[in-house]
């Protein structure tokens, strides 16, 4: 494929290019194994010499066709992807820690990433100190210990929608020998690239807008290739010395760049297993199709929607970077110059009852535990997503026990508001 074409052309091509004869849109490859005639062959797959398929928990070409449109789309040297999002951020992680590590991740994320790296790989001997993204270098700095392995965050988090600096992260990160893995669901390449700002790692839930239409769950990790593992080789065993359980393979030398995916798949799948489902990938891939058009959309409809709420003397407060007094409204634009996402989080005036009397109202929009697709809808992180969190862990993760996340979808933006103005008429 011509190399440098634009986010636009990669979301409708990229990642696939039929041959003479073959069919234009990405075949589904529903089929667990591979068949070979000489048994040596399929030995030299195993043994990762020769590229090839043989079992679609470890590759398949379909969902190989939609990574490689992911890594295209964000300027990675390869993807994988996963069952999950929830997935996409274990494996991203665990990638490279093992019992013993500790990880520094942003409180603002989305909350089921905050449950795994806070109660799950705390179990597995992962530690993890979550610090506000917004303080000071030096600040941040202080979280660093010997064993830090990793620096997280979001681009744009969920659902507090506080955007990542992400330079500020990277440098940190980069000052103390371990890569930036950002979380770049809500944003997607179309908005914001976090490789061209630093960060080492991609991950997604392309359960969201890159699917866009609620009808697959799934995730991805994207490398960016920029890490150099082996100059931090005591920091990263698991990449720069024998892998035991595969022939003694050194994956940052025997891969390079894509020593990091490599390990993804030929481990961690390998053991772990969490694969999309082939007939998923090509489901994400029709989403990914028009990602671009409906990203300006999602954009243009959340402006007005924002605009209108700020401006509503029975609303509290709205965070959408978009506004102009938001206080991400500067760094949004400096990463986000053509907008952030459809995503915002506002406050009404009054106490939770009235929070769940307007939501109760609303007739066209949703009441979902989703976000990011053509429907517009709304949902209550602290009587719904977010329950099993005290207060006090909710204060932690940024989130107040009064703010309504909405999600504007893709439909006429007058019928959108014309809804949110009744439901606000009978609170
Ligand atoms: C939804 C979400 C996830 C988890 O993804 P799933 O596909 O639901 O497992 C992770 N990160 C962010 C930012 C999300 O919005």
């Amino acid at each position: 494929m011509k190399t440098n074409l634009k986010p636009a052309t990669l979301c409708v091509r990229g990642g696939y290019e039929p041959k003479n004869g073959e069919p234009v849109e990405v075949p589904i490859i529903q089929s667990t194994t591979f068949k070979y005639d000489d048994s040596d062959e399929m030995a030299q797959l195993f043994d990762l010499k020769k590229e090839g398929y043989f079992y679609t928990r470890l590759q398949n070409p379909t969902n190989d066709a939609v990574a490689a449109k992911i890594a295209q789309l964000e300027g990675g040297v390869g993807a994988v992807l996963t069952s999950s999002g929830q997935a996409a951020n274990f494996y991203a992680v665990f990638n490279i820690c093992e019992a013993g590590s500790h990880i520094v991740a942003s409180n603002e994320i989305y909350g089921g990433t905050f449950n795994l790296f806070g109660v799950t790989m705390k179990k597995l001997g992962i530690d993890v100190t979550f610090i506000n993204p917004d303080a000071q270098e030096e600040e941040i700095q202080k979280a660093f210990r010997p064993n830090t392995r990793v620096l997280f965050g979001e681009t744009i988090s969920n659902p507090g929608c506080a955007v990542l600096d992400i330079e500020k992260f990277a440098r940190i990160a980069h000052r103390n020998g371990v890569p930036l893995i950002v979380d770049n669901t809500f944003a997607t390449p179309i908005n914001c690239r976090p490789f061209e700002w630093g960060a080492d790692i991609v991950t997604h839930s392309t359960t969201k807008y890159m699917d866009g239409t609620a009808s697959q769950v799934g995730g991805a990790v994207v490398d960016s290739g920029h890490f150099d593992w082996l100059a931090h080789a005591d920091k990263f065993p698991g990449l720069c010395t024998p892998d035991e359980s595969y022939h003694g393979i050194i994956y940052a030398r025997q891969f390079g760049k894509m020593g990091y995916i490599t390990k993804v798949v030929s481990q961690l799948m390998r053991d772990l297993g969490s694969i999309p489902a082939p007939m998923n990938s090509f489901i994400l891939n029709l989403g990914l199709q028009s990602l671009h058009l409906r990203m300006r959309q999602h954009c243009s409809n959340a402006q007005k929607v924002a605009e209108y709420l700020h401006d509503d003397p029975r609303v509290a407060w709205v965070h959408y970077a978009g506004l102009r007094d938001d206080r991400y409204h500067a760094i949004a634009e400096k990463y986000m110059p053509q907008g952030t996402c459809g995503v915002m989080a506002f406050g009404l005036k009054g106490d939770r009852e009235v929070a769940v009397k307007f939501m109760d109202s609303l007739e066209m929009i949703n009441i979902e535990t989703h976000v990011a697709d053509t429907r517009t809808c709304v949902l209550h992180p602290a009587s719904h997503t977010h329950r099993q969190l005290t207060d006090e862990q909710l204060r932690q993760a940024g989130i107040a026990p009064d703010l309504i996340r909405l999600s504007v979808g893709i439909e006429d933006v007058e019928d959108i508001l014309d809804d949110i103005r009744q439901a606000l008429d009978k609170i």
